[in-house]
């Protein structure tokens, strides 16, 4: 370990951030945190129980009131304090999340800035954010509607992007007045612990915002879950864990903002400028070393210029650098843990025996992290399970089409609907064929669709809710009507 990063690591809390106070698990339970570069442990840090949870729970209920009373506008400054403060520490978070996620460096930074700007963006939202004013048709009464905070709620966030979705949460949550228990993934907390210790760097209250992450995420969730007082829970990840939260939320009629899993087509037709979709395919496909839910899953592309994307794509994988996302050349980093690379490779295995033929690719990479070699996979029939299965790998299958109708008809054979994307050059194409594609978001030309400012999210099984842009505050709120008799009627 360089002295940059013992020093970065030794101004890291690792406690349990609850009511303002970093401190131990109250079993003084660890948890290690690794390196999927290297495998070797990068630290340990405070392992929450039940108790643990329940006490960030209670911290968080108790600072409600006086959050939500106040200002709008100190709110929104905390968040541009703390939008400044991740700036300036850019190449800490960068580092942290490159040290326990695995992503190179330079989509760190990049992550840094995109996950910043949710901070600066709600804290813009937060100021205006306003119900409205009008009166019946019959005129016997005024209307007035008033956005006020949901409440305490609840925030479990996945491992594939550390910082940018537990901003994407906080800063609305905070914006709207609302108070929270955060719970991180297991396997890259340390990004969120930094951005905790920054929030209350900028000033954010005690109790507003606490951070519990440990071993059992259902010690965490069942307390918090099961407690009358919670208002919302918000969740990113697995579709599996979403709709078991989903079920428990029932209990207490909870508002719920789900986040899930993605089977993302990428459409390529005859008339595109195939170096662009070329582009946006390797950053559909390998942002984060394919480790997004919105990868690009399924390859669709006209059989007219399937030869050449398939050849174009094959090239751009093999000129990437596989490696320890630390070091500054490398382009793919490793994937999470030893169970996705075994699942890259039972994926692979179910594609050939399904007809499938590796153009490159297939195979771990070298050393003792969980590197995966970017993997090309071309004639993939709609039965394989890289087809039908959220990768969440360097895998690109390819499959062809011949008409639009068949291309829709496999875009949307998928019980998922979040991301997909569309490569032409015919205008009335991309209004057509975007209206028929069951999906919350379509990226036209482009492969990059994430954005502070952008409605993101789901329909179908990825989900409910949109997180960012104007709609994601309004997840925070509650709206209430007030029907004001009319003294002239
Ligand atoms: P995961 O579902 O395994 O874990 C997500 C979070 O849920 C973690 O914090 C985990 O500890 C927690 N969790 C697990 N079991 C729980 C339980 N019983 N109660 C409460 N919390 C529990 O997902 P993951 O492997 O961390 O992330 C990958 C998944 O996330 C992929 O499916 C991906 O598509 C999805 N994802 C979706 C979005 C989106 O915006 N739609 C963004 C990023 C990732």
């Amino acid at each position: 370990m360089n002295d940059n990063i013992a020093h970065l690591l030794s101004k890291l809390e690792t406690g349990l951030l609850i009511n303002g106070e970093w401190g131990p698990s109250s079993s003084g339970e660890t948890l290690e945190v690794l390196n999927p570069a290297t495998g070797e442990v990068i630290t340990t840090i405070a392992s929450a129980t039940a108790t643990d949870a329940q006490r960030a729970f209670d911290a968080a209920c108790h600072a409600q009131e006086k959050w939500q009373k106040t200002p709008p506008r100190q709110r929104a400054e905390i968040l541009r304090r703390a939008f400044d403060l991740v700036g300036k520490r850019t190449e800490d978070f960068a580092t942290l999340m490159t040290l326990e996620m695995g992503k190179p460096l330079a989509e760190a930074r990049g992550e840094v800035t995109y996950g910043g700007e949710f901070l600066r963006w709600f804290g813009e939202q937060g100021v205006r954010h306003h119900g409205i004013t009008g009166e019946t048709p019959e005129g016997n009464l005024r209307i007035q509607t008033v956005r006020r905070p949901v409440g305490p709620c609840f925030l479990v966030t996945p491992w594939n992007f550390p910082l940018a979705m537990a901003t994407r949460k906080i800063a609305p949550a905070i914006a709207a007045g609302c108070v929270m228990v955060l719970k991180p993934a297991k396997q890259t907390p340390l990004t969120s612990l930094y951005l905790a210790q920054t929030l209350m760097e900028a000033g954010l209250p005690a109790g507003v915002l606490n951070v519990v992450c440990g071993q059992s995420a259902s010690a965490i969730s069942d307390p918090i879950m099961s407690d009358p007082r919670l208002r919302k829970i918000s969740f990113t990840g697995s579709t599996g864990v979403g709709k078991a939260l989903l079920k428990t939320a029932a209990d207490n009629v909870l508002r719920t903002s789900m986040e899930l899993g993605g089977n993302a087509p990428f459409l390529v037709f005859e008339d595109a400028d195939i170096d662009e979709a070329i582009q946006g395919a390797m950053i559909a496909k390998m942002r984060n070393i394919g480790e997004a839910c919105t990868a690009a899953n399924r390859f669709l592309i006209h059989e007219s210029i399937a030869a050449e994307f398939s050849e174009k794509l094959t090239a751009a994988l093999e000129a990437l650098v596989v490696g320890n996302g630390l070091d500054e050349g490398t382009t793919c980093g490793p994937l999470i843990d030893e169970r996705a690379v075994e699942n890259m490779e039972a994926l692979i295995d179910d594609a050939v025996r399904a007809g499938s033929t590796v153009l490159t690719g297939g195979q771990r990479g070298e050393g003792n992290g969980n590197f995966f070699l970017p993997t090309v996979l071309k004639d993939v029939p709609r039965s394989a399970r890289v087809f039908r299965e959220e990768i969440f790998g360097p895998i690109a299958p390819i499959t062809t089409f011949a008409t639009e109708a068949e291309a829709l008809e496999l875009a949307n054979d998928t019980e998922f609907g979040l991301a997909s994307y569309l490569f032409t050059q015919n205008h009335s194409r991309i209004q057509r064929v975007s209206e028929q594609l069951e999906f919350g978001m379509v990226g036209i030309n482009t492969g990059a669709i994430s954005n502070a400012a952008v409605p993101f999210g789901g329909i179908k099984q990825s989900g409910m809710g949109r997180e960012g842009g104007v709609e994601g505050l309004d997840d925070y709120t509650t709206l209430q009507y007030l029907g004001i008799k009319n003294p002239y009627c």
